[in-house]
């Protein structure tokens, strides 16, 4: 029924995204080499279309010794310089394409690597919608069924209203992860039992908090078909917590306040597949060639569907892997390793050796051991891991002995490293950061 009525007002309303969607499904079994070529003729499109129209581009790529029709070969792609938040924070208004108009580009705030707030905008022609339709298909999940989310942000009065409206007849729940105390997620838990939605959209952390609830004192509901984690590192720890307590699998998901749905999990959850006809992933090393498959390098991210503010090549700030091979579902979607938290999460020794990547993984030997960690780096150099232990605190010890001592290992034995079994970890917000370090940064 509610299924019915979302395709009815979608046929009405969302026509565009209704046909894209249907492309896409078709698009994501092409053949390999097909697959392969449309992401190619997708990237040059972008490209010329950013140098013809955006003023930043067109200097950009010209200051690196690119034509017109250099840009416009596929192959010259992946040469192109890259786009970085300071680029952004500089440009403003230079990555504006002049074919956009202002009702069109919807202004996207998010954090920039200096602290210094970067403004970007979403293009309100992408499909964006049908994104999410896609995504939520590869889990079983209808558009119009019931969902409940955790979410930094909260609804109430007209606004409230105008929400559940527009929904009508399909439920959404909402809990605020900021603040959130037993009684909101008491209440949050109860509705849950009550209205049964078959999906759960929230941050990691978010979550588990609500999972640790209701294994301490509620029941699971019933009915959740699917579990979804988005903005920060999903460590081993929380799956299996997430999983066990709800009964119910969890699907990592990559997705940015810049570029809206980037990759998700599908059931085999092994990798999550890239949106490869929308969005393009390179996985670059440190001189920004492109990284072996399985080997942890910068994430440069590029939206097919941003006309108006085009992001390209984009240096969004996370770190990870390609991963070779097909998957079992049969999509040809590129696929790409769990984000292995941030550039700004290095640890560094006094010698200057830096370790960032690898590092989410540490208690991988372990699995369940650990729910949840988060490294400490003082100004001093020293290293404390924060680890919340699972069921067994015995086990959990000396399984944060072994990590010491790979940690160490990694800072060639310079700095000292210790664990400490805490009840949860540091997270603002709902955000649990991967490493916390105090070691100035060299200018
Ligand atoms: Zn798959």
């Amino acid at each position: 029924m509610k299924r019915a009525i979302f395709e009815t007002k979608t046929r009405l309303l969302m026509r565009k995204d209704r046909d894209a969607f249907r492309q896409m499904l078709a698009d994501e079994r092409l053949p390999p080499e097909q697959a392969r070529q449309l992401t190619d003729r997708r990237s040059a499109d972008i490209a010329v279309h950013a140098y013809r129209t955006t003023p930043f581009y067109r200097e950009h790529y010209s200051a690196a010794g690119f034509t017109e029709s250099d840009v416009a070969r596929a192959e010259n792609f992946e040469h192109l310089p890259m786009l970085t938040k300071a680029h952004v924070q500089d440009a403003g208004d230079g990555l504006i394409s002049t074919t956009s108009a202002g009702k069109d580009r919807l202004p996207s705030r998010t954090g920039g690597s200096t602290g210094r707030p970067l403004q970007v905008y979403n293009d309100r022609l992408a499909p964006t919608a049908a994104l999410w339709w896609r995504v939520y298909s590869w889990w079983g999940i209808h558009p119009g069924d019931d969902a409940a989310f955790i979410y930094r942000q909260s609804r109430s009065g007209t606004k409230k209203l105008r929400y559940d409206l527009q929904w009508w007849p399909t439920r959404h729940l909402l809990l605020d992860a900021r603040g959130a105390t037993d009684e909101s997620i008491r209440a949050f838990e109860s509705t849950m039992r009550r209205v049964r939605p078959r999906l759960l959209v929230g941050y990691v952390e978010g979550v588990v908090d609500y999972a640790e609830f209701v294994k301490r004192e509620g029941e699971a509901p019933e009915g959740l078909a699917a579990v979804s984690v988005t903005a920060s590192m999903l460590h081993p720890g929380q799956r299996e917590q997430i999983e066990s307590t709800l009964h119910t699998p969890v699907f990592d998901t990559y997705r940015s306040a810049e570029i809206p749905w980037i990759a998700a999990e599908c059931q085999a959850h092994e990798g999550l597949h890239v949106l490869s006809d929308r969005r393009r992933v390179d996985v670059v090393d440190d001189a920004a060639r492109p990284a072996a498959d399985g080997s942890v390098g910068e994430v440069l991210v590029t939206d097919f569907d941003n006309h108006a503010f085009p992001l390209i090549r984009y240096a969004i700030g996370d770190r990870t892997s390609v991963r070779g091979g097909d998957c079992r579902c049969g999509r040809t979607l590129k696929r790409i390793d769990h984000i292995e938290g941030r550039i700004a999460d290095a640890l560094r020794a006094p010698s200057g050796r830096a370790v960032s990547g690898g590092l989410g993984g540490l208690f991988n030997a372990w699995p369940g051991v650990v729910r949840q960690f988060q490294i400490h780096q003082a100004a001093d150099h020293a290293v404390t891991i924060r680890y919340v232990p699972g069921t067994d605190v015995q086990e959990a010890a000396e399984a944060a002995r072994a990590v010491c001592e790979t940690v160490a290992g990694f800072l060639g034995g310079e700095v000292p490293v210790s664990a400490e079994p805490v009840g949860s970890v540091e997270s603002i917000g709902g955000k649990a950061r991967l490493v916390i370090s105090d070691v100035p940064r060299k200018a």
